[in-house]
């Protein structure tokens, strides 16, 4: 864990304050690697001079990471790109999920070491291999001077669903899969066809940070958060709440429902909710917030760690 990197994407995450894409109540995805912190080497939506508009982020993660998968799926293509700009090791997974059926995307894998292949099932967790230093990845030859990253994106819709091939230059069936689009609408906006991978798993948040976020009625916000050793209490509180919200969290980085959570504090309407997780010293916790039926609410939530 590198400390150093944690309150540089605490500011980016605030920043990114997520639209109507959040996971769905029904589902907990795993990030598809244990540090997903900063995605600065590319995120989501930025374009690239004669590539178009990436579909994906790029979370800086040094070769030999584990990979996982973020949900239960297929195999719908397993791949070893070894030309010279080529993505490496790659998997391509579709997840039928509660918000629909998605494919994700895991690109710049060690292609050598893939576990799973074509037509096979994978379970969420499960670990797909790790990062390599091939083609577009790491630093030799055409690719000198990227950083060593894991490409990760979520396109909405089944693998080989039509598309528009006037966005995607490429030809295969992979052609949408491949990274960049020359759309810009693809990847931004109500009509997007891209999920921003943070918000759709759940939002990471930083010790000290303070977000405003808006429920709508019956949808659930999540925020996962990793606690430093040097750390003994989580205090999460929830407050100015326009309407009506219910705060729950849990920890060892499982997501809270309804009926599973470690703190819930259950207060009716606008009324301030705050939970204190003592003994957190390195645990990871999943703060879940929960907008009650028939109205949307607005909210502040502020996460503080303290030494004992
Ligand atoms: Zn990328």
């Amino acid at each position: 864990m590198n400390l150093l990197k944690k309150p540089l994407w605490g500011t980016v995450v605030l920043l990114a304050l997520s639209s109507s894409i959040f996971a769905g109540a029904g589902d907990a995805f795993y990030f598809p690697v244990q540090d997903y912190g900063n995605a600065d080497y590319f995120q989501l939506g930025d374009s690239r001079t004669g590539y178009g508009y990436h579909t994906a982020d790029d979370i800086n993660v040094p070769s030999g990471t584990a990979v996982y998968a973020i949900a239960d799926g297929v195999v719908k293509k397993s791949g070893n790109d070894l030309s010279s700009n080529g993505i490496g090791g790659n998997y391509l997974i579709e997840h039928n999920t509660s918000d629909g059926i998605i494919v994700t995307v895991y690109q710049h894998l060690d292609g050598s070491n893939r576990e799973f292949y074509l037509g096979e099932t994978v379970s969420r967790g499960d670990l797909l291999g790790y990062t390599g230093t091939t083609g577009t990845n790491g630093t030799a030859g055409s690719a000198s001077g990227t950083i060593q990253h894991l490409h990760f994106g979520i396109k909405k819709g089944p693998y080989g669903s039509s598309y528009d091939s006037s966005c995607y230059t490429a030809t295969s069936a992979y052609a949408p899969y491949s990274g960049y689009t020359s759309c810009e609408d693809e990847v931004s906006g109500n009509s997007s066809t891209w999920y921003d991978p943070r918000d759709f798993i759940a939002t990471e948040l930083w010790n000290y940070s303070t977000k405003y976020d808006t429920n709508e009625n019956n949808e659930w916000r999540f925020y996962k958060i990793h606690v430093p050793g040097s750390y003994a209490r989580l205090k999460v509180t929830v407050d100015q709440i326009m309407g009506d919200v219910d705060l729950y969290v849990r920890e060892n980085n499982n997501f809270p429902d309804y009926n599973n959570f470690d703190c819930r504090p259950y207060r009716a309407g606008s009324s301030t909710e705050v939970c204190s997780m003592g003994n957190a010293n390195n645990k990871d916790f999943v703060i879940g917030i929960h907008g009650y039926a028939y109205q949307d609410s607005d909210f502040r939530l502020k996460i503080r760690l303290s030494r004992w």
